[in-house]
Protein backbone atom coordinates (compact mmCIF):
# COMPACT_ATOMS: atom_id res chain seq x y z
CA UNK A 1 0.00 0.00 0.00
CA UNK A 2 1.50 3.40 -1.12
CA UNK A 3 1.30 6.43 1.66
CA UNK A 4 -1.73 7.50 -0.44
CA UNK A 5 -3.95 5.57 0.31
CA UNK A 6 -3.22 5.08 4.13
CA UNK A 7 -4.89 6.85 6.48
CA UNK A 8 -3.42 9.33 8.56
CA UNK A 9 -3.91 9.25 12.25
CA UNK A 10 -4.49 12.68 14.64
CA UNK A 11 -1.83 14.73 14.94
CA UNK A 12 -3.13 15.90 18.51
CA UNK A 13 -5.75 13.85 20.75
CA UNK A 14 -8.33 15.57 22.19
CA UNK A 15 -8.98 15.59 26.18
CA UNK A 16 -11.50 14.02 27.21
CA UNK A 17 -14.80 13.21 24.91
CA UNK A 18 -17.23 11.29 25.30
CA UNK A 19 -18.55 7.76 23.91
CA UNK A 20 -21.71 7.52 22.91
CA UNK A 21 -23.79 5.00 21.05
CA UNK A 22 -23.64 5.89 17.52
CA UNK A 23 -27.70 4.70 16.54
CA UNK A 24 -26.53 4.98 12.75
CA UNK A 25 -29.46 2.73 11.47
CA UNK A 26 -30.27 5.24 8.09
CA UNK A 27 -26.06 4.76 7.20
CA UNK A 28 -27.27 1.89 4.54
CA UNK A 29 -30.69 4.47 3.50
CA UNK A 30 -30.08 5.71 0.23
CA UNK A 31 -30.94 9.85 -0.19
CA UNK A 32 -34.96 9.30 -1.45
CA UNK A 33 -36.08 12.57 -2.89
CA UNK A 34 -39.69 14.02 -1.08
CA UNK A 35 -42.51 15.08 -2.97
CA UNK A 36 -42.56 18.87 -2.66
CA UNK A 37 -44.81 20.27 0.00
CA UNK A 38 -47.66 22.36 -1.02
CA UNK A 39 -46.39 25.38 0.69
CA UNK A 40 -42.99 26.49 2.32
CA UNK A 41 -42.18 29.03 4.17
CA UNK A 42 -38.11 30.22 3.36
CA UNK A 43 -37.11 32.35 6.68
CA UNK A 44 -34.79 35.73 6.00
CA UNK A 45 -32.85 34.51 8.37
CA UNK A 46 -31.02 30.93 8.05
CA UNK A 47 -27.60 32.25 8.87
CA UNK A 48 -25.51 33.88 11.50
CA UNK A 49 -25.50 37.93 10.52
CA UNK A 50 -27.94 40.38 8.98
CA UNK A 51 -31.38 38.73 7.90
CA UNK A 52 -31.87 38.53 3.62
CA UNK A 53 -33.97 41.59 2.10
CA UNK A 54 -36.66 39.91 0.39
CA UNK A 55 -37.21 41.07 -3.16
CA UNK A 56 -40.23 39.49 -4.31
CA UNK A 57 -43.68 39.84 -3.98
CA UNK A 58 -46.89 38.19 -3.73
CA UNK A 59 -48.02 36.94 -7.27
CA UNK A 60 -44.55 36.88 -8.70
CA UNK A 61 -44.01 33.26 -10.26
CA UNK A 62 -40.57 31.92 -9.11
CA UNK A 63 -38.52 28.63 -9.65
CA UNK A 64 -36.42 25.86 -7.76
CA UNK A 65 -33.20 28.07 -7.38
CA UNK A 66 -34.73 32.15 -8.25
CA UNK A 67 -32.85 34.26 -5.13
CA UNK A 68 -36.21 35.51 -3.40
CA UNK A 69 -34.07 37.39 -1.31
CA UNK A 70 -30.64 39.52 -1.12
CA UNK A 71 -27.85 39.33 1.53
CA UNK A 72 -28.10 42.32 3.54
CA UNK A 73 -24.32 43.35 4.56
CA UNK A 74 -21.07 41.06 4.31
CA UNK A 75 -22.21 38.94 6.96
CA UNK A 76 -25.42 37.98 5.59
CA UNK A 77 -26.73 34.68 2.75
CA UNK A 78 -28.89 35.07 -0.10
CA UNK A 79 -31.83 32.55 -0.28
CA UNK A 80 -33.64 31.38 -3.00
CA UNK A 81 -37.34 29.79 -3.70
CA UNK A 82 -36.65 25.79 -3.26
CA UNK A 83 -40.13 24.83 -5.45
CA UNK A 84 -41.49 26.26 -8.71
CA UNK A 85 -45.01 28.17 -7.66
CA UNK A 86 -46.15 31.64 -6.63
CA UNK A 87 -45.32 33.72 -3.45
CA UNK A 88 -48.23 34.61 -1.47
CA UNK A 89 -45.92 37.01 0.83
CA UNK A 90 -43.39 38.12 3.00
CA UNK A 91 -45.17 37.10 6.25
CA UNK A 92 -44.56 36.93 9.93
CA UNK A 93 -45.22 33.25 11.39
CA UNK A 94 -44.05 31.09 14.62
CA UNK A 95 -42.20 28.41 13.35
CA UNK A 96 -40.53 27.32 16.22
CA UNK A 97 -40.66 28.58 20.02
CA UNK A 98 -42.44 31.93 20.41
CA UNK A 99 -41.41 34.67 18.66
CA UNK A 100 -42.29 34.83 14.34
CA UNK A 101 -39.88 35.20 12.39
CA UNK A 102 -40.31 37.13 8.66
CA UNK A 103 -40.50 34.22 6.04
CA UNK A 104 -41.34 33.87 2.40
CA UNK A 105 -44.40 31.78 1.73
CA UNK A 106 -44.26 29.97 -1.44
CA UNK A 107 -47.19 28.01 -3.22
CA UNK A 108 -45.58 25.32 -4.61
CA UNK A 109 -47.23 24.20 -8.24
CA UNK A 110 -46.13 20.46 -7.58
CA UNK A 111 -43.24 20.73 -10.74
CA UNK A 112 -40.13 21.79 -9.29
CA UNK A 113 -39.08 23.36 -12.24
CA UNK A 114 -35.69 24.57 -12.16
CA UNK A 115 -35.15 28.23 -12.63
CA UNK A 116 -34.48 28.69 -16.29
CA UNK A 117 -31.39 31.17 -15.74
CA UNK A 118 -29.36 29.20 -13.80
CA UNK A 119 -26.07 28.59 -15.40
CA UNK A 120 -22.64 27.24 -14.24
CA UNK A 121 -20.67 29.41 -12.53
CA UNK A 122 -16.60 29.85 -13.68
CA UNK A 123 -14.11 29.80 -11.44
CA UNK A 124 -11.09 31.45 -12.69
CA UNK A 125 -9.42 32.71 -9.66
CA UNK A 126 -9.19 32.50 -5.57
CA UNK A 127 -11.82 35.56 -5.50
CA UNK A 128 -14.54 33.98 -7.46
CA UNK A 129 -15.05 30.75 -5.12
CA UNK A 130 -16.17 33.15 -2.33
CA UNK A 131 -18.29 35.31 -4.90
CA UNK A 132 -19.78 31.26 -5.60
CA UNK A 133 -20.47 30.58 -2.37
CA UNK A 134 -22.31 34.01 -1.48
CA UNK A 135 -24.43 33.13 -4.22
CA UNK A 136 -25.55 29.74 -3.83
CA UNK A 137 -26.56 31.09 -0.55
CA UNK A 138 -24.25 28.69 1.23
CA UNK A 139 -23.26 28.83 5.03
CA UNK A 140 -21.91 26.51 7.41
CA UNK A 141 -23.72 23.29 6.95
CA UNK A 142 -22.35 21.32 9.58
CA UNK A 143 -24.25 23.52 12.46
CA UNK A 144 -22.58 26.83 12.41
CA UNK A 145 -24.83 28.68 9.60
CA UNK A 146 -21.66 31.18 9.24
CA UNK A 147 -21.74 32.15 5.55
CA UNK A 148 -18.96 30.49 3.64
CA UNK A 149 -18.17 33.49 1.03
CA UNK A 150 -16.59 35.28 4.61
CA UNK A 151 -14.52 31.88 5.49
CA UNK A 152 -13.17 31.97 1.64
CA UNK A 153 -12.25 35.25 2.01
CA UNK A 154 -9.98 35.22 5.35
CA UNK A 155 -7.81 38.91 5.36
CA UNK A 156 -4.70 39.29 4.18
CA UNK A 157 -2.95 38.87 7.28
CA UNK A 158 -4.14 35.60 7.26
CA UNK A 159 -1.68 33.10 5.78
CA UNK A 160 -4.30 30.08 4.72
CA UNK A 161 -2.43 27.03 4.29
CA UNK A 162 -4.30 24.09 5.08
CA UNK A 163 -8.46 23.22 4.10
CA UNK A 164 -9.49 20.78 6.66
CA UNK A 165 -12.54 18.88 5.45
CA UNK A 166 -15.03 18.27 7.76
CA UNK A 167 -16.40 14.54 7.46
CA UNK A 168 -17.04 13.30 11.32
CA UNK A 169 -20.10 13.35 11.52
CA UNK A 170 -20.01 12.17 15.23
CA UNK A 171 -23.67 12.81 16.55
CA UNK A 172 -25.66 9.74 17.31
CA UNK A 173 -28.48 8.75 14.86
CA UNK A 174 -27.49 11.38 11.73
CA UNK A 175 -26.15 10.07 8.84
CA UNK A 176 -26.90 12.91 5.69
CA UNK A 177 -22.92 13.51 5.46
CA UNK A 178 -21.91 9.79 5.41
CA UNK A 179 -24.63 9.73 2.68
CA UNK A 180 -22.76 12.63 0.74
CA UNK A 181 -19.81 10.59 0.54
CA UNK A 182 -21.08 7.42 -0.41
CA UNK A 183 -23.29 9.24 -2.95
CA UNK A 184 -21.19 11.99 -4.07
CA UNK A 185 -17.61 11.30 -4.22
CA UNK A 186 -17.49 12.82 -7.56
CA UNK A 187 -18.27 16.12 -6.44
CA UNK A 188 -15.64 15.89 -3.47
CA UNK A 189 -13.20 15.13 -5.61
CA UNK A 190 -13.60 17.91 -7.98
CA UNK A 191 -14.49 20.11 -5.50
CA UNK A 192 -11.85 19.70 -2.98
CA UNK A 193 -8.95 20.05 -5.67
CA UNK A 194 -10.91 23.03 -7.41
CA UNK A 195 -9.87 24.22 -3.52
CA UNK A 196 -6.41 23.55 -3.24
CA UNK A 197 -5.67 24.80 -6.72
CA UNK A 198 -7.26 28.22 -6.69
CA UNK A 199 -6.74 28.81 -3.25
CA UNK A 200 -3.00 27.21 -3.38
CA UNK A 201 -3.45 25.15 -0.31
CA UNK A 202 -0.35 23.46 0.71
CA UNK A 203 -2.59 20.52 2.63
CA UNK A 204 -5.72 19.02 2.51
CA UNK A 205 -7.22 16.85 5.31
CA UNK A 206 -10.01 14.91 5.11
CA UNK A 207 -11.00 14.23 8.17
CA UNK A 208 -13.83 11.49 9.26
CA UNK A 209 -14.42 9.38 12.20
CA UNK A 210 -13.06 5.56 12.01
CA UNK A 211 -16.56 4.27 12.87
CA UNK A 212 -17.10 4.26 9.28
CA UNK A 213 -15.43 1.96 6.43
CA UNK A 214 -17.43 2.40 3.63
CA UNK A 215 -16.92 6.33 3.72
CA UNK A 216 -13.62 5.70 4.67
CA UNK A 217 -12.95 3.79 1.59
CA UNK A 218 -14.91 6.07 -0.62
CA UNK A 219 -12.74 9.45 1.00
CA UNK A 220 -9.75 7.55 0.15
CA UNK A 221 -10.75 7.98 -3.57
CA UNK A 222 -10.60 11.48 -3.20
CA UNK A 223 -7.13 11.34 -1.07
CA UNK A 224 -5.68 9.09 -3.74
CA UNK A 225 -6.86 10.30 -6.65
CA UNK A 226 -3.85 10.82 -9.65
CA UNK A 227 -4.59 14.26 -9.32
CA UNK A 228 -2.75 14.82 -6.62
CA UNK A 229 0.75 14.67 -7.99
CA UNK A 230 2.70 16.39 -5.16
CA UNK A 231 0.40 14.39 -2.00
CA UNK A 232 -0.94 17.35 -0.40
CA UNK A 233 -4.43 15.36 0.20
CA UNK A 234 -4.64 13.27 2.90
CA UNK A 235 -7.46 11.18 4.49
CA UNK A 236 -7.33 11.19 8.31
CA UNK A 237 -9.60 8.75 10.73
CA UNK A 238 -10.31 10.20 14.55
CA UNK A 239 -11.24 8.25 16.96
CA UNK A 240 -15.16 7.86 17.23
CA UNK A 241 -15.13 9.80 20.78
CA UNK A 242 -17.46 12.89 20.50
CA UNK A 243 -17.14 15.50 19.57
CA UNK A 244 -14.90 15.25 16.96
CA UNK A 245 -16.47 17.12 14.20
CA UNK A 246 -16.36 20.78 16.35
CA UNK A 247 -14.79 23.16 14.74
CA UNK A 248 -11.70 23.99 17.45
CA UNK A 249 -11.67 20.40 18.05
CA UNK A 250 -10.87 19.06 14.29
CA UNK A 251 -8.30 21.74 13.98
CA UNK A 252 -6.23 20.76 17.02
CA UNK A 253 -6.61 16.78 16.12
CA UNK A 254 -5.63 17.41 12.50
CA UNK A 255 -3.04 20.22 12.91
CA UNK A 256 -2.00 20.27 16.32
CA UNK A 257 -3.09 23.93 16.81
CA UNK A 258 -5.11 25.79 18.89
CA UNK A 259 -7.73 28.74 18.05
CA UNK A 260 -7.32 31.26 20.74
CA UNK A 261 -10.77 32.38 22.21
CA UNK A 262 -12.11 34.93 19.86
CA UNK A 263 -10.21 33.70 17.23
CA UNK A 264 -11.35 32.35 13.44
CA UNK A 265 -9.69 29.32 12.52
CA UNK A 266 -8.46 31.57 9.70
CA UNK A 267 -6.23 33.18 12.06
CA UNK A 268 -4.17 29.71 12.67
CA UNK A 269 -3.89 29.03 9.14
CA UNK A 270 -7.05 26.60 8.34
CA UNK A 271 -10.66 26.73 6.42
CA UNK A 272 -12.88 24.05 7.38
CA UNK A 273 -15.67 23.13 5.36
CA UNK A 274 -18.00 20.03 6.54
CA UNK A 275 -18.19 17.86 3.60
CA UNK A 276 -21.56 18.63 2.25
CA UNK A 277 -20.94 22.85 2.20
CA UNK A 278 -18.16 21.79 -0.04
CA UNK A 279 -20.34 19.37 -2.20
CA UNK A 280 -22.79 21.90 -2.26
CA UNK A 281 -20.66 24.72 -3.46
CA UNK A 282 -19.36 22.29 -6.13
CA UNK A 283 -23.06 21.39 -7.49
CA UNK A 284 -23.97 24.93 -7.99
CA UNK A 285 -20.64 25.69 -9.31
CA UNK A 286 -20.70 22.94 -11.76
CA UNK A 287 -24.69 23.79 -12.59
CA UNK A 288 -25.84 27.31 -11.06
CA UNK A 289 -28.32 25.36 -8.75
CA UNK A 290 -27.95 27.42 -5.43
CA UNK A 291 -28.65 25.85 -1.90
CA UNK A 292 -32.21 24.88 -2.20
CA UNK A 293 -32.88 21.72 -0.55
CA UNK A 294 -30.96 19.82 2.36
CA UNK A 295 -30.46 15.99 2.78
CA UNK A 296 -32.35 15.20 6.53
CA UNK A 297 -32.16 11.51 8.56
CA UNK A 298 -35.15 11.06 9.58
CA UNK A 299 -34.87 9.28 13.06
CA UNK A 300 -35.48 8.19 16.49
CA UNK A 301 -37.16 6.01 18.63
CA UNK A 302 -40.54 6.88 17.16
CA UNK A 303 -39.18 6.49 13.72
CA UNK A 304 -39.83 2.62 12.89
CA UNK A 305 -38.57 3.12 9.30
CA UNK A 306 -35.11 5.49 9.08
CA UNK A 307 -34.84 7.20 6.07
CA UNK A 308 -32.43 10.26 4.18
CA UNK A 309 -34.73 12.69 2.25
CA UNK A 310 -33.82 15.09 0.51
CA UNK A 311 -35.85 18.18 1.76
CA UNK A 312 -36.92 21.89 -0.06
CA UNK A 313 -35.49 24.32 2.59
CA UNK A 314 -38.77 25.65 3.89
CA UNK A 315 -40.57 22.30 4.06
CA UNK A 316 -42.52 22.13 7.55
CA UNK A 317 -41.39 19.54 9.84
CA UNK A 318 -44.77 17.90 10.46
CA UNK A 319 -45.16 17.34 6.64
CA UNK A 320 -41.60 15.23 6.04
CA UNK A 321 -43.03 13.40 9.38
CA UNK A 322 -46.59 12.35 7.79
CA UNK A 323 -44.73 11.41 4.95
CA UNK A 324 -42.53 9.03 6.49
CA UNK A 325 -45.86 7.70 8.39
CA UNK A 326 -44.69 8.85 12.23
CA UNK A 327 -47.54 8.56 14.36
CA UNK A 328 -47.77 11.95 16.28
CA UNK A 329 -49.08 10.60 19.63
CA UNK A 330 -46.55 8.39 20.14
CA UNK A 331 -43.92 11.36 19.52
CA UNK A 332 -43.02 12.79 23.30
CA UNK A 333 -40.59 15.37 21.44
CA UNK A 334 -39.10 16.25 18.17
CA UNK A 335 -35.60 17.49 17.64
CA UNK A 336 -34.07 19.33 14.91
CA UNK A 337 -30.83 17.88 14.42
CA UNK A 338 -28.77 15.48 17.04
CA UNK A 339 -29.28 14.61 20.61
CA UNK A 340 -26.33 16.22 21.60
CA UNK A 341 -26.17 19.37 19.82
CA UNK A 342 -29.79 19.73 17.87
CA UNK A 343 -32.76 22.23 19.03
CA UNK A 344 -36.00 20.78 20.10
CA UNK A 345 -38.78 21.80 18.05
CA UNK A 346 -42.01 22.77 19.90
CA UNK A 347 -44.59 22.90 16.86
CA UNK A 348 -44.79 20.41 13.25
CA UNK A 349 -44.78 23.79 11.43
CA UNK A 350 -40.92 24.57 12.12
CA UNK A 351 -39.76 24.46 8.52
CA UNK A 352 -35.97 22.58 7.30
CA UNK A 353 -33.27 25.58 6.82
CA UNK A 354 -30.48 25.28 5.31
CA UNK A 355 -28.40 23.80 8.32
CA UNK A 356 -30.73 21.15 9.68
CA UNK A 357 -29.59 18.38 8.54
CA UNK A 358 -31.49 15.84 11.03
CA UNK A 359 -34.85 15.36 12.55
CA UNK A 360 -35.73 12.88 15.39
CA UNK A 361 -38.81 11.91 16.89
CA UNK A 362 -38.47 10.42 20.22
CA UNK A 363 -40.97 8.47 21.53
CA UNK A 364 -41.62 7.76 25.43
CA UNK A 365 -39.02 7.75 27.24
CA UNK A 366 -37.99 4.88 29.79
CA UNK A 367 -34.39 6.49 30.94
CA UNK A 368 -34.43 7.32 34.62
CA UNK A 369 -33.61 11.39 34.24
CA UNK A 370 -33.90 11.70 38.18
CA UNK A 371 -31.44 14.39 38.98
CA UNK A 372 -29.59 14.41 42.68
CA UNK A 373 -27.14 16.53 43.82
CA UNK A 374 -23.59 16.71 42.72
CA UNK A 375 -21.49 13.53 44.09
CA UNK A 376 -17.84 15.48 42.78
CA UNK A 377 -16.95 12.47 40.55
CA UNK A 378 -15.07 14.60 38.44
CA UNK A 379 -16.20 13.17 35.19
CA UNK A 380 -17.98 16.30 33.66
CA UNK A 381 -14.38 17.99 33.65
CA UNK A 382 -12.36 15.04 32.55
CA UNK A 383 -14.88 14.58 29.69
CA UNK A 384 -14.94 18.19 28.46
CA UNK A 385 -12.83 18.48 25.38
CA UNK A 386 -12.22 22.73 26.35
CA UNK A 387 -11.08 21.53 29.64
CA UNK A 388 -13.16 23.34 31.86
CA UNK A 389 -14.18 22.52 35.25
CA UNK A 390 -18.87 22.45 34.22
CA UNK A 391 -19.62 21.55 37.98
CA UNK A 392 -17.71 24.64 39.47
CA UNK A 393 -19.48 26.23 36.78
CA UNK A 394 -23.10 25.23 38.17
CA UNK A 395 -22.04 25.89 41.46
CA UNK A 396 -21.28 29.54 40.67
CA UNK A 397 -24.45 30.25 38.46
CA UNK A 398 -26.65 28.81 41.56
CA UNK A 399 -24.69 31.13 43.63
CA UNK A 400 -25.37 34.10 41.41
CA UNK A 401 -21.62 34.57 40.73
CA UNK A 402 -21.00 35.93 37.75
CA UNK A 403 -17.59 37.24 38.60
CA UNK A 404 -16.33 33.27 38.79
CA UNK A 405 -17.57 32.88 34.73
CA UNK A 406 -14.34 34.76 33.57
CA UNK A 407 -11.99 32.97 35.96
CA UNK A 408 -13.49 29.28 34.73
CA UNK A 409 -13.24 30.51 31.08
CA UNK A 410 -16.97 29.58 30.29
CA UNK A 411 -16.69 31.34 26.96
CA UNK A 412 -14.48 28.23 25.49
CA UNK A 413 -17.15 25.87 25.98
CA UNK A 414 -18.69 24.76 23.20
CA UNK A 415 -21.71 23.44 23.86
CA UNK A 416 -21.64 20.14 22.99
CA UNK A 417 -23.31 18.66 25.79
CA UNK A 418 -20.58 15.91 26.79
CA UNK A 419 -20.74 17.11 30.19
CA UNK A 420 -24.53 16.76 30.68
CA UNK A 421 -24.42 13.39 29.30
CA UNK A 422 -21.80 11.56 31.37
CA UNK A 423 -23.21 13.17 34.85
CA UNK A 424 -24.41 10.15 36.75
CA UNK A 425 -26.55 13.00 39.08
CA UNK A 426 -27.69 14.31 35.99
CA UNK A 427 -27.35 17.99 36.29
CA UNK A 428 -28.06 20.12 33.35
CA UNK A 429 -24.54 21.31 33.09
CA UNK A 430 -24.66 22.44 29.24
CA UNK A 431 -27.87 24.87 29.85
CA UNK A 432 -25.95 26.35 32.61
CA UNK A 433 -22.87 26.75 30.64
CA UNK A 434 -25.16 28.40 27.85
CA UNK A 435 -27.42 30.83 30.10
CA UNK A 436 -23.90 31.25 31.98
CA UNK A 437 -22.48 32.49 28.55
CA UNK A 438 -25.55 34.36 27.77
CA UNK A 439 -25.14 36.57 31.27
CA UNK A 440 -21.50 37.41 30.26
CA UNK A 441 -22.32 38.54 26.79
CA UNK A 442 -25.04 40.80 28.42
CA UNK A 443 -22.36 42.12 31.00
CA UNK A 444 -20.47 42.54 28.01
CA UNK A 445 -22.91 45.13 25.72
S1 LIG B 1 -20.82 21.54 26.96
FE1 LIG B 1 -19.11 22.92 27.37
S2 LIG B 1 -18.52 22.48 29.45
FE2 LIG B 1 -19.77 20.76 28.76
S3 LIG B 1 -18.30 19.28 27.95
FE3 LIG B 1 -18.94 20.53 26.20
S4 LIG B 1 -17.44 22.18 26.10
FE4 LIG B 1 -17.23 21.24 28.12
S1 LIG C 1 -20.21 14.74 36.59
FE1 LIG C 1 -21.99 15.49 37.68
S2 LIG C 1 -21.84 14.55 39.68
FE2 LIG C 1 -19.81 14.35 38.73
S3 LIG C 1 -18.69 16.22 39.39
FE3 LIG C 1 -19.66 16.70 37.46
S4 LIG C 1 -21.61 17.65 38.06
FE4 LIG C 1 -20.87 16.55 39.83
Amino acid sequence: MSTKERALHPVKRIHGGAHLPHYKNSAECETEILPPPPKVYIPLSQHIGAPANPIVNKGDKVYVGTVIGEEAGYISAPIHSSVSGTVNGVIDKVLNGSSPVKCIEIESDGEMTPDPDLKPFRIRKAADLAEAAKRCGLVGLGGAGFPAHVKLSPSKDSAIDTLIINAAECEPYITSDYRECIENVDGIIAATYLLRDKLKLQKVIICVENNKPKAIEKLMEVAANKQDVEDTVKLMKLPSTYPQGAEKVIIYSATGRKVPLGKLPSDVGCIVMNVTSLATLYRFISTGMPLVSKRITVDGTAVTEPKNLLVPIGTPIGYVLEHMGVDTDNVERIIMGGPMMGQPVSSPEAVIEKRSNAILAMGQSTANIHQTACIRCGRCQRTCPMHLTPARVETAYRKGDTEAYKELNINYCIECGSCSYICPAKRPLTEVMRIAKGELRRQKK
